[in-house]
């Protein structure tokens, strides 16, 4: 068995699901692979009634001015923009005797631009419904579904003969006729549960159970069906890419598909089955912050590696209300799609619609684009050389977050990756799936943020990247469940926090604290910097009871328990002072581990706290131990990354300073002052020219022995120093 076989078969047997034969997909990519070459995407996806109506040779003009390398066009699924032969498959009604796709995939072609056909096959006509009533979807009343926004549509099963037998033959039509380079598919996994014949028979056939009419992750039927849905799925995506392939060898199926903790389909998985991505996060909505798009890129690389990933953005506003041929500000879509560039995506407008009805996003889409190509060179990543990970698990939010997973295991990892944004450590993300010791290798201090579910073998490979050198920091319930949700008597890891698990989770506590320890003749241990003046800060929200397996341990934080907070008379300490510590510290070899028994990460997520701000970083930097690759001092809120190029190295810093920061859309971007950016040159390396990319202009450096110090006058929204090696 190849290692790909067995990461594969083990990260789906944690679902219970095996794979059977391995997928042709991941046959070595041929030496003239196109997946690397795109750099910027241009995605058209065309209304039923533009063929006739838009403006072809406009869009291509517009494809060339950009320097676009790649396009996604409409083909088929929903609407057919070619003149299909599959039965079923609907032409549009103004397609006439006309190839709208055909002809811009032609036009494309002739500018060298790779060509990805996009289908959504989630929705279907009337003569779909009444050829096949089966292969629509039906909810949990047994009602086959209208389609939510289109009600003379229908919502189709994406589990049943619709994909898997009419989809595979339009797949087959559109490479057998056009060769494109891949399809990508739109909303090819269904719209929720559906209660079909097929759902239900297959279901019953694989498990032996009907289906669920639960969430809850540990109802018996519930848990069958997250594999077994899952597995289906990835059947689908193995028959539409060998059919793809069958045809045109290069081609892949490319599966609009994957993100964090929250994303349904296991990522070890996708990041297997794909050579190229896309994450499609379109732009913020409510209180997502900025960095948001950053943290998509975090998320899909640790699942793809060094392979390709695309960031899809919209020139539109994404909020629920869904206006569709809207444009948002300059400000607002040059930040987002910074924060993706700067964190490794390679952008991918996307425009629904060939007729346009407000054209301002033309020449603000252009702009990013001209730069990004002048600035190519400098954008074709090799590696990060973040030595900080934060992990994220997928079964800690389904088995153990189920449906309160957003704050009983996202809001930990927001909470923690804002902190380092705001210290500006230049960090990666990684997949609790893949703790091996080649995957880690790149880092020496790994952040668990609540990562409640670890199973014996994922918490032996952190024991080993302790002991190989390596630092850890967790938080609250992390290593106290298994694999599959159960509760352990006690932490997995409980050997490297030094600490034992008492009872129940205790909270939502009111009115804590943190009393800060230390003593005359040591001071206050460097956890504890920044916070003078003060005896003690405000505890968190939830805390695990613990008890320390080193008696004589000294905490630099214990505990004051809650007391009322009403009436105002009775608010005073009935304890002042307890041993409990609320924070252990331990150098074990080269590592260190820090282990927060409190949801630190998710309630400064939520409230904010300057002092558990100051109290993570200091975590990261006592953990770590070294120095890091870059320090960026200066004010402001920058996010700050680092890559190495093939000759070169390049440090990314985006602005995230803005007093509407916290809520889009952004109005106007704020030049933040003066920052000194100091930089670790590789072993070795002879730095050549340095410049900084957005300015297009060449900085003071001051050089040190094995340092380059960079003076960056003014970051807009973006710079990026470049020191060639
Ligand atoms: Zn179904």
């Amino acid at each position: 068995m190849s290692r790909r076989e067995f990461v594969v078969g083990s990260a789906m047997a944690g679902l219970g699901l095996s794979l059977g034969s391995p997928p042709p997909v991941l046959a070595a990519a041929a030496a003239d692979a196109w997946f690397d070459k795109p750099m910027r995407w241009a995605q058209l996806t065309l209304v039923e009634n533009d063929p006739g109506r838009y403006d072809p040779a406009f869009w291509l003009e517009y494809f060339r001015r950009i320097h676009a390398d790649g396009a996604c066009l409409s083909a088929g699924g929903v609407v057919a923009y070619y003149p299909t032969e599959v039965p079923l498959h609907h032409r549009s009604a103004w397609l006439g005797k006309t190839d709208p796709f055909g002809d811009l995939v032609a036009g494309c072609r002739k500018q060298g631009m790779a060509v990805l056909a996009r289908t959504d096959p989630h929705a279907a006509h009337q003569d779909v419904y009444d050829a096949h009533p089966d292969w629509i979807a039906v909810d949990a009343d047994g009602q086959k579904r209208r389609h939510w926004a289109s009600p003379e549509l229908w919502v189709t099963c994406a589990l049943g003969p619709y994909n898997f037998e009419l989809m595979t033959l339009v797949h087959r039509e559109i490479a057998t006729r056009y060769a494109v380079d891949g399809i990508f598919g739109n909303r090819w996994s269904g719209s929720g549960m559906c209660y079909c014949e097929h759902c239900q028979r297959n279901f019953k056939a694989a498990t032996g159970l009907a289906l669920p009419r639960t969430n809850d992750p540990r109802d018996p039927a519930r848990r069958a069906y997250l594999g077994w849905h899952q597995g289906r799925l990835f059947e689908l995506w193995k028959l539409w890419n060998g059919a793809i392939r069958d045809v045109t060898p290069h081609a892949r199926f490319i599966a609009n598909s994957g993100g964090g903790a929250l994303s349904p389909l296991d990522m070890r998985t996708v990041g297997e089955l794909s050579d190229i991505l896309f994450a499609d996060r379109q732009a913020r909505q409510g209180m997502m912050p900025i960095w948001a798009n950053g943290k998509n890129a975090k998320e899909y690389r640790a699942a793809l590696g060094a392979k390709p990933i695309g960031g899809i953005f919209s020139v539109g506003i994404e909020e629920p209300y869904r206006w569709k041929d809207s444009v948002q500000s300059e400000a607002e879509l040059r930040a987002w799609v910074a924060e993706g560039t700067a964190n490794g995506l390679r952008p991918w407008f996307t425009k629904f619609s060939g007729t346009l009805y407000d054209t301002r996003w033309l020449s603000r889409v252009e702009r990013i684009y001209q730069w990004h190509h002048a600035a190519e060179r400098y954008l074709r990543n090799e590696r990060p050389l973040a030595r900080v990970a934060l992990v994220y698990s997928q079964q800690t939010a389904t088995f153990y977050g189920g449906d309160r997973a957003r704050e009983k295991v996202e809001d930990h990892t927001l909470g923690f990756y804002h902190a380092l944004v705001e210290a500006r450590v230049p960090f990666e993300m990684v997949h609790d799936g893949f703790l091996d010791p080649d995957r880690l290798r790149a880092f020496k201090l790994l952040i668990l943020p609540n990562i409640a579910c670890l199973s014996d073998g994922q918490c032996d490979q952190l024991r080993r990247f302790v002991r190989d050198g390596g630092s850890l920091i967790a938080t609250l319930e992390t290593s106290l469940y298994d694999e599959q949700g159960a509760r352990r008597a006690d932490f997995g890891l409980g050997d490297l926090f030094g600490a034992r698990a008492g009872g129940q989770l205790q909270g939502p506590m009111r009115n804590s604290y943190l009393r800060l320890e230390g003593d005359a003749a040591r001071g206050r241990h460097p956890l504890l910097a920044g916070l003078d003046g003060t005896q003690r800060i405000i505890n968190g929200v939830w805390r695990v009871e613990v008890t320390p397996t080193e008696p004589s341990t000294a905490s630099p934080l214990t505990l004051i328990p809650s007391y009322p907070d009403l009436p105002m008379e009775m608010v005073y300490p009935r304890v002042e002072r307890t041993d409990q510590p609320q924070v252990f510290l331990r150098e074990i070899g080269r590592g260190r581990v820090v282990y927060f028994p409190w949801d630190i990460d998710r309630v400064f997520w939520e409230v904010m706290s300057v002092d558990h701000g100051t109290l993570l970083a200091n975590a990261v930097e006592w953990a770590a131990n070294e120095e890091r690759p870059v320090s960026v001092s200066g004010p402001g809120l920058i996010d700050v990354t680092i890559w190495r190029q093939k000759q070169s190295l390049t440090v990314h810093l985006v602005n995230l300073t803005n007093p509407m920061m916290m809520k889009g859309p952004m109005r106007e971007l704020l030049p933040l002052p003066e920052q000194r950016v100091r930089i670790k040159l590789p072993d070795g390396a002879r730095p050549g020219k340095v410049q900084l990319l957005v300015a297009n202009q060449a900085p003071r450096v001051e050089a040190t022995p094995g340092y380059l110090t960079v003076i960056v006058p003014a970051v807009v929204d973006h710079e990026v120093v470049a020191i060639d090696l």
